[in-house]
């Protein structure tokens, strides 16, 4: 196995709780390390670059809408295939559906509203990176 790195986003509907200690509480005990992490507030321009794979899904606008309602947590997890490791950890994407001890299932308020973002595959993680943060931000 591989040490990767992978992109994360603690979302609004969990910042507005106060559960970004818990949500990293999780990842650190499953062995991903936060390399960086800032707090933002997502703009219109950046929530719909993020999601523009969905442009055409019902939901994008509720989406857009939601990224930009409140601050977001961004973050850089490092890890033993990080990618995968952090998808398992968060869960399925419809809480109703997300395994016991997931991210998803313990704080997830819907399939929208589902408290974290995880990057899909290596390509794209690095691809996301590069949209939040500079080399020299990312300390490993
Ligand atoms: N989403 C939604 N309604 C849906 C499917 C997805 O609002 O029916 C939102 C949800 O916040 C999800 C994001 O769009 O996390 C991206 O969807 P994707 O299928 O890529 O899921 P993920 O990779 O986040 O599990």
């Amino acid at each position: 196995m591989a040490v990767q790195r992978t992109f994360s986003i603690i979302k609004p509907d969990a910042t507005n709780r106060n559960l970004t200690g818990a949500i990293n509480a999780i990842f650190e005990k499953n062995g991903l390390r936060i390399v960086a992490q800032k707090r933002i507030e997502m703009t219109q321009k950046q929530a719909e670059t993020f999601y523009a794979v969905h442009s055409e899904r019902p939901f994008f606008g509720e989406l857009v809408e939601f990224m930009t309602s409140a601050p977001v947590v961004v973050q850089v997890l490092e890890g033993e295939n990080a990618v995968l490791k952090h998808r398992e950890v968060m869960g399925a994407t419809n809480p109703a559906e997300a395994a016991e001890g997931t991210v998803r299932k313990e704080f997830a308020l819907s399939i929208g509203e589902n408290s974290v973002h995880g990057s899909d595959s290596e390509e794209n993680a690095a691809i996301e990176i590069a949209q939040f943060f500079s080399g020299n931000e990312i300390v490993g």
